[in-house]
């Protein structure tokens, strides 16, 4: 009973009029159940900003493993393969390294974002709040009315079309969140691949358990878990107090200029309780009770109280994006020492990061451990085995030439290499093993000795050596 009270946006019974504070989570009950919000509608320049972002996200989202830089997807990972082909490079495995970078430089990026705008990153850009407030709540808007229509709506009883209108709208959900799982996949599989074989991905289970447990989480997400994946399962609301600071520009609500509230216009605070901003909330909280870990920075309380201040004639921003100083003091201070070092550190990862790209090896060369004695001896002559492993990281095939390198052992009499395969070509990014010989007469030998076998790629002539080790008894 309490829960459907709830998801109808009716308090639950005997609850009173429950409004959100800082001692709960508004939504979830007292007793452990969901508190389902009917989040209100609200326009305004922030919702203009978020439109247009989000849509450029989604585009980009979408458009990503369409587009094509010579002949490959601009964004695109071959597990199997165990390489990524990203904005016209190839990497493979062996740039795994530089993963580091990227991670790195994401995570800082996110500590800035956080110092200096507080949870810009989740209002604006992070996919969840992409998919729900710009794609998954308009569309509910769309189908089921405003806030006040869906309120009415869920109080109804079950002859009102209720069932109907709901199904529509969970089929759409459902169908969008398979698209959406498609769209993700296909940076995984080739595009026209994954046209030929969806749905039912024939002879590849992998593909087809994947795309049904992600259309499953999809749905599930945005059609009942909502914010919750925010509050619940997202660290960085967590993390979000040990990064700003007094200076860090938030959305904030300023009682100086609002309270007293709801004393009527002209006679308390500019605050009239309307309490448009709290309705507007998809996580459910007041932001006049101050900062909360909630918050995504959705700036909907802003455009929301903007509307009322411009009908009663009073200018807008008493809900406004401002730093703890500029509610406090009416002034704020940009430049400070925390920025300073992360943008030095930043600028730091950058440049390692373009160096060590630009330093990427177009092949590579390892030396395999050969089973069993490192040697053998053959009536007067020692020989060794090495077996090498060449790997083409680009995607064209490439012609390699393998030989012992001009001094390799020049120091001993006699010695003899056996090269099997001295002109190796090789698909792009495949791999080969490759069995080298060196012999040498007893006699020659006084000791192990390390010599290079060079590698040539013969288009670029770049050339690699590669260092082995000689020995005998
Ligand atoms: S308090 Fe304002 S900015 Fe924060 S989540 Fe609610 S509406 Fe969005
Ligand atoms: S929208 Fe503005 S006026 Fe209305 S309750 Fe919120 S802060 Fe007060």
């Amino acid at each position: 009973m309490a829960d459907r009270a709830q998801q109808s946006g009716r308090p639950a019974a005997g609850s009173g009029k429950r409004k959100p504070d800082l001692d709960t989570v508004h939504t979830i009950n007292a007793n452990g159940s969901r508190n389902f919000l009917q989040v209100a509608e609200v326009s305004g320049r922030w919702q203009n900003r978020k439109r247009l972002i989000h849509l450029l996200l989604l585009t980009a989202y979408l458009a990503a493993p369409w587009v094509r830089i010579d002949g490959h997807p601009l964004i695109h990972f071959d597990l199997a393969g165990r390489s990524a082909r990203l904005f016209g490079s190839t990497f493979t495995n062996q740039d795994f390294h530089l993963f580091f970078f990227v991670v790195i430089g994401v995570g800082l990026g996110i500590f800035v974002m956080t110092s200096l705008f507080g949870r810009m990153w989740c209002g604006l850009f992070c996919p969840q709040t992409m998919f729900l407030e710009g794609l998954f709540r308009p569309l509910e808007r769309l189908i089921e009315g405003n806030r006040a229509r869906r309120i009415r709506r869920n109080r109804a009883g079950i002859g009102s079309g209720k069932i109907a209108i709901k199904t529509v709208k969970l089929a759409i959900y459902l169908l969008l969140s398979w698209l959406f799982t498609l769209a993700f996949m296909a940076y995984f599989i080739p595009v026209r691949e994954l046209a030929a074989s969806a749905p039912l991905f024939p002879g590849h289970r992998a593909a087809l358990v994947w795309s049904l447990f992600w259309t499953g989480m999809l749905f599930f997400n945005y059609s009942w878990f909502r914010e919750q994946t925010c509050l619940i399962i997202c660290p960085y609301g967590r993390l979000q107090s040990t990064l700003i600071d007094y200076d860090t520009l938030l959305i904030g609500y300023d009682g100086k200029r609002g309270e007293p509230r709801g004393k009527g216009v002209g006679k308390g605070g500019d605050c009239i309780d309307c309490r448009r901003c709290v309705f507007c909330c998809p996580a459910g909280i007041d932001i006049r009770n101050g900062l909360q870990l909630e918050c995504i920075g959705c700036y909907n309380c802003i455009d929301a109280c903007d509307d009322i201040m411009a009908k009663i004639g009073k200018p807008r921003g008493l809900v406004r994006v401002d730093s703890s100083r500029g509610f406090e003091t009416g002034q704020t201070s940009f430049l400070r020492p925390r920025l300073f070092i992360y943008i030095v550190v930043g600028l730091l990862l950058i440049g390692l990061l373009i160096l060590r790209i630009g330093d990427r090896e177009s092949f590579h060369i390892s030396a395999m451990r050969s089973q069993g004695m490192p040697y053998t001896i053959e009536g007067e002559l020692i020989r060794n085995l090495y077996t090498l492993h060449l790997q083409n990281k680009t995607d064209r095939k490439q012609i390699y030439l393998i030989a012992p390198a001009a001094d390799a052992l020049s120091e001993h009499g006699n010695v003899e290499y056996i090269v099997p395969q001295p002109r190796v070509e090789l698909e792009g990014l495949s791999d080969v093993q490759l069995a080298i010989f060196a012999s040498m007469p007893k006699s020659s030998y006084t000791g192990p000795e390390d010599f290079n076998i060079s590698f040539t790629d013969s288009t670029t002539g770049v050339v690699q050596n590669i260092k082995v080790r000689f020995r005998g008894p």
